[in-house]
C-alpha cells in the first residue's frame, strides 16, 4: 500500500515522516499522474488560500475529485480539512467539495493563533488526545452522511465522511500515532 502526501505546500514532511514510522509507504506527490500509483492520500496543513492556487496551477482539482470518487481514502488536516470541506463560511466552495461540513477559517481569532489541547473520542480509544491546533479552522456544521469522532469544547475536530477523514488540528506535529493509524485502517478496510 502507498499513500500520498499532497506536498504542494505546508506540513507533508512530518506527514511521510509519522506514516513511514508506522511502517506505511508514503511518497510526495505534485503532479496529477503521480496519484495514479497512491492508494490513499494525505492533504496537509499549511495556508489554504496557496493551497488552493496551486492545486489549480497543477491541474490536480479534477483528478483529485476523481482519486476520491474511486474511493481511496482521503485524510485532510487544517487547511487540508478547509480545501475538502463544501462550504467556507456558510458558502459553497467550488473546489474538491469532498465532505458535506462548513468550515470557518482561522475560527479561534487573531489573539491566539495556536493552541494545544487534549481532545476526546470514541474512535481514539479512552486516552485523550493531546491536538495541535495552529490557525485553526472550526467545523460550524456538519451534513447527515458526516459521522463526529472526536470533540473539543463541544465542537467536532475529527470527522469522517465515507473514504474523506478531517481534522482540524496537526496530528502529524504530535508523536501519538492514532489517527494516522485511524487512516491506516480505512485503507486496510478498502484492500480487503
Ligand atoms: N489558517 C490556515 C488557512 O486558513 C490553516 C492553518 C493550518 O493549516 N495550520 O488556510
Amino acid at each position: 500500500m502507498k499513500i500520498g502526501v499532497l506536498a504542494l505546500q505546508g506540513a507533508f514532511r512530518e506527514h511521510i515522516r509519522m506514516l513511514q514510522a508506522l511502517g506505511a509507504e508514503a511518497v510526495e506527490i505534485r503532479l496529477p499522474a503521480e496519484l495514479d500509483e497512491a492508494d490513499g492520500l494525505v492533504i496537509p496543513g499549511g495556508e489554504s488560500t496557496t493551497m488552493r492556487k496551486l492545486m489549480a496551477d497543477f491541474g490536480l482539482v479534477g483528478p483529485l475529485r476523481e482519486f476520491a470518487a474511486s474511493g481511496k481514502p482521503l485524510f485532510g488536516t487544517c487547511a487540508g480539512l478547509i480545501v475538502m470541506a463544501d462550504r467556507v463560511g456558510g458558502r459553497r466552495q467550488e473546489l474538491l467539495n469532498l465532505i458535506d461540513i462548513d468550515v470557518e477559517r482561522n475560527a479561534y481569532g487573531r489573539q491566539i493563533d495556536s493552541r494545544e489541547a487534549d481532545i476526546f473520542g470514541e474512535a481514539l480509544g479512552p486516552e485523550p488526545f493531546h491536538a495541535v491546533f495552529i490557525r485553526a479552522p472550526q467545523i460550524l456544521g456538519i451534513g447527515p452522511g458526516v459521522e463526529p469522532l472526536a470533540h473539543y469544547r463541544g465542537q467536532v475536530v475529527l470527522a469522517r465522511q465515507k473514504n474523506i477523514l478531517v481534522a482540524t488540528f496537526h496530528p502529524e506535529l504530535t508523536d501519538d500515532s492514532r489517527i494516522h493509524g485511524l487512516f491506516l485502517r480505512m485503507l486496510g478496510r478498502r484492500a480487503r
